[in-house]
Protein backbone atom coordinates (compact mmCIF):
# COMPACT_ATOMS: atom_id res chain seq x y z
CA UNK A 1 0.00 0.00 0.00
CA UNK A 2 1.58 3.58 -0.96
CA UNK A 3 1.04 6.29 1.59
CA UNK A 4 -0.07 9.65 1.18
CA UNK A 5 2.46 11.93 -0.88
CA UNK A 6 1.32 14.58 1.09
CA UNK A 7 3.25 18.19 1.58
CA UNK A 8 2.01 20.24 4.10
CA UNK A 9 2.38 24.36 4.46
CA UNK A 10 2.58 24.71 8.24
CA UNK A 11 2.19 28.64 7.96
CA UNK A 12 1.01 30.57 5.74
CA UNK A 13 4.36 33.06 5.82
CA UNK A 14 3.70 35.98 3.76
CA UNK A 15 4.43 39.25 5.03
CA UNK A 16 1.32 41.15 3.48
CA UNK A 17 -1.84 41.25 4.72
CA UNK A 18 -4.61 41.95 2.64
CA UNK A 19 -7.43 41.11 0.62
CA UNK A 20 -6.68 37.35 -1.28
CA UNK A 21 -7.63 39.07 -4.37
CA UNK A 22 -10.91 38.59 -5.42
CA UNK A 23 -10.95 38.17 -9.45
CA UNK A 24 -12.37 34.13 -8.87
CA UNK A 25 -13.90 33.27 -12.26
CA UNK A 26 -16.53 31.45 -13.50
CA UNK A 27 -17.09 27.80 -13.68
CA UNK A 28 -15.88 27.25 -16.59
CA UNK A 29 -12.19 28.22 -16.07
CA UNK A 30 -9.18 27.24 -14.22
CA UNK A 31 -9.49 24.28 -16.44
CA UNK A 32 -12.19 22.83 -15.87
CA UNK A 33 -11.25 22.79 -11.68
CA UNK A 34 -14.01 24.35 -9.61
CA UNK A 35 -13.11 25.06 -6.20
CA UNK A 36 -15.93 23.43 -3.55
CA UNK A 37 -16.14 24.17 -0.29
CA UNK A 38 -16.80 28.14 0.96
CA UNK A 39 -15.37 30.94 3.32
CA UNK A 40 -13.88 34.07 2.92
CA UNK A 41 -10.84 32.83 0.77
CA UNK A 42 -13.01 30.66 -1.91
CA UNK A 43 -12.71 33.57 -4.62
CA UNK A 44 -9.11 34.30 -3.99
CA UNK A 45 -8.43 30.09 -4.34
CA UNK A 46 -10.32 30.11 -7.56
CA UNK A 47 -8.29 32.84 -9.12
CA UNK A 48 -5.48 30.95 -8.29
CA UNK A 49 -6.53 27.92 -10.00
CA UNK A 50 -7.87 29.89 -12.95
CA UNK A 51 -4.08 31.43 -13.47
CA UNK A 52 -2.80 27.89 -13.72
CA UNK A 53 -2.12 26.73 -17.52
CA UNK A 54 -4.68 24.01 -18.06
CA UNK A 55 -1.90 21.22 -18.98
CA UNK A 56 -0.24 21.54 -15.80
CA UNK A 57 -3.61 21.11 -13.86
CA UNK A 58 -4.12 17.73 -16.12
CA UNK A 59 -0.60 16.88 -15.44
CA UNK A 60 -1.01 16.78 -11.69
CA UNK A 61 -4.23 15.25 -11.71
CA UNK A 62 -5.71 17.78 -9.57
CA UNK A 63 -9.36 16.37 -8.88
CA UNK A 64 -10.52 18.85 -6.34
CA UNK A 65 -9.63 22.21 -4.72
CA UNK A 66 -11.50 22.69 -1.59
CA UNK A 67 -11.69 25.21 0.88
CA UNK A 68 -12.49 24.73 4.51
CA UNK A 69 -12.63 26.47 7.94
CA UNK A 70 -9.62 25.00 9.23
CA UNK A 71 -6.79 22.34 8.27
CA UNK A 72 -5.57 19.87 11.07
CA UNK A 73 -2.79 17.82 10.40
CA UNK A 74 -1.80 14.33 11.62
CA UNK A 75 0.11 16.38 14.50
CA UNK A 76 -2.92 17.87 15.21
CA UNK A 77 -1.77 21.18 14.31
CA UNK A 78 -3.44 23.89 11.46
CA UNK A 79 -1.91 24.58 8.68
CA UNK A 80 -2.57 26.83 5.72
CA UNK A 81 -2.81 24.18 2.80
CA UNK A 82 -2.47 20.82 1.80
CA UNK A 83 -1.47 19.02 -1.15
CA UNK A 84 -2.24 15.28 -1.34
CA UNK A 85 -2.15 12.22 -3.31
CA UNK A 86 -2.69 8.24 -2.74
CA UNK A 87 -0.69 6.23 -4.35
CA UNK A 88 -1.73 6.69 -7.93
CA UNK A 89 -4.96 8.13 -7.46
CA UNK A 90 -6.25 12.01 -8.19
CA UNK A 91 -4.46 15.15 -6.29
CA UNK A 92 -6.51 16.77 -3.44
CA UNK A 93 -5.68 20.59 -2.87
CA UNK A 94 -6.91 21.89 0.23
CA UNK A 95 -6.55 25.45 1.84
CA UNK A 96 -8.14 26.61 4.74
CA UNK A 97 -9.99 29.76 5.91
CA UNK A 98 -7.71 30.32 8.90
CA UNK A 99 -4.48 29.16 10.95
CA UNK A 100 -5.27 29.64 14.31
CA UNK A 101 -7.71 32.09 14.03
CA UNK A 102 -5.99 34.08 12.00
CA UNK A 103 -6.45 34.98 8.21
CA UNK A 104 -3.68 33.58 5.48
CA UNK A 105 -2.26 36.32 4.48
CA UNK A 106 -2.33 35.95 0.64
CA UNK A 107 -4.59 32.56 0.25
CA UNK A 108 -4.32 32.88 -3.73
CA UNK A 109 -0.28 32.21 -2.87
CA UNK A 110 -0.54 29.68 -0.52
CA UNK A 111 -2.98 27.53 -3.20
CA UNK A 112 -0.69 28.22 -6.11
CA UNK A 113 2.19 26.86 -3.54
CA UNK A 114 0.61 23.67 -3.51
CA UNK A 115 -0.53 23.53 -6.69
CA UNK A 116 3.32 23.39 -7.27
CA UNK A 117 3.86 20.80 -4.75
CA UNK A 118 0.92 18.67 -6.28
CA UNK A 119 2.69 19.06 -10.26
CA UNK A 120 6.51 18.21 -8.43
CA UNK A 121 4.73 14.88 -6.89
CA UNK A 122 2.98 14.19 -10.22
CA UNK A 123 6.58 14.06 -11.28
CA UNK A 124 7.93 11.69 -9.03
CA UNK A 125 9.53 14.67 -7.30
CA UNK A 126 12.06 15.21 -10.85
CA UNK A 127 10.99 18.69 -10.95
CA UNK A 128 11.93 19.74 -8.14
CA UNK A 129 15.21 17.87 -8.18
CA UNK A 130 16.52 19.24 -11.56
CA UNK A 131 15.64 22.60 -10.71
CA UNK A 132 17.17 22.78 -6.92
CA UNK A 133 20.57 23.76 -8.41
CA UNK A 134 19.29 26.59 -10.04
CA UNK A 135 17.33 28.04 -7.08
CA UNK A 136 20.44 27.13 -4.75
CA UNK A 137 22.52 29.29 -6.88
CA UNK A 138 20.43 32.27 -6.75
CA UNK A 139 19.53 31.53 -3.08
CA UNK A 140 23.09 31.57 -2.62
CA UNK A 141 23.64 34.70 -3.80
CA UNK A 142 20.80 35.97 -0.85
CA UNK A 143 21.94 38.65 2.19
CA UNK A 144 22.01 36.86 5.83
CA UNK A 145 19.06 38.76 6.40
CA UNK A 146 17.20 37.38 3.04
CA UNK A 147 18.27 34.20 3.77
CA UNK A 148 16.63 34.38 7.31
CA UNK A 149 13.32 35.49 5.72
CA UNK A 150 13.69 32.34 3.42
CA UNK A 151 14.79 29.90 5.43
CA UNK A 152 11.64 27.69 5.54
CA UNK A 153 12.17 27.46 1.90
CA UNK A 154 16.11 26.63 1.74
CA UNK A 155 15.98 23.57 3.54
CA UNK A 156 14.25 21.54 1.49
CA UNK A 157 14.00 21.22 -2.60
CA UNK A 158 10.59 20.49 -2.81
CA UNK A 159 9.86 23.66 -0.72
CA UNK A 160 11.91 25.69 -3.37
CA UNK A 161 10.35 24.96 -6.07
CA UNK A 162 6.84 24.76 -4.60
CA UNK A 163 7.64 28.59 -4.06
CA UNK A 164 9.17 28.92 -7.26
CA UNK A 165 5.98 27.98 -8.58
CA UNK A 166 4.46 30.56 -6.91
CA UNK A 167 6.44 33.21 -7.26
CA UNK A 168 5.70 33.06 -11.18
CA UNK A 169 1.95 31.65 -11.63
CA UNK A 170 0.49 33.57 -8.28
CA UNK A 171 -1.98 35.77 -9.50
CA UNK A 172 -2.30 37.79 -6.38
CA UNK A 173 1.89 38.68 -7.03
CA UNK A 174 2.15 38.76 -3.64
CA UNK A 175 5.99 37.60 -3.02
CA UNK A 176 7.54 34.49 -2.19
CA UNK A 177 10.19 33.15 -0.13
CA UNK A 178 9.18 35.56 2.43
CA UNK A 179 9.91 38.79 0.15
CA UNK A 180 8.01 41.08 -1.89
CA UNK A 181 7.74 40.03 -5.59
CA UNK A 182 9.68 42.46 -7.01
CA UNK A 183 12.43 41.69 -4.58
CA UNK A 184 11.39 38.25 -5.40
CA UNK A 185 11.13 38.09 -9.07
CA UNK A 186 14.96 40.14 -9.02
CA UNK A 187 16.72 37.46 -6.89
CA UNK A 188 15.36 35.28 -8.68
CA UNK A 189 15.48 36.08 -12.04
CA UNK A 190 17.57 32.93 -12.92
CA UNK A 191 15.35 30.47 -11.13
CA UNK A 192 12.46 31.90 -13.16
CA UNK A 193 13.55 32.04 -16.22
CA UNK A 194 14.27 28.19 -15.78
CA UNK A 195 10.82 27.66 -14.28
CA UNK A 196 8.10 25.05 -16.22
ZN1 LIG B 1 5.08 23.86 0.90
Amino acid sequence: MNGWDESQHPRDEQGRFGEGGGEGGGEGEGGGVAVSGGGANKAAVQAAVNAIPKEHLKNAGIASVTVQATIVNQNGQQIAGLARRYGSGPTEIMVANSVNGKALKDPTGTATHEIGHAIDNASGLRLSRSMAPTIHADANKLSAADKYLAQHYLSNDRELFAELYKLKYSPSKKGAFGMGQKTAEKKFAKSLAAMI
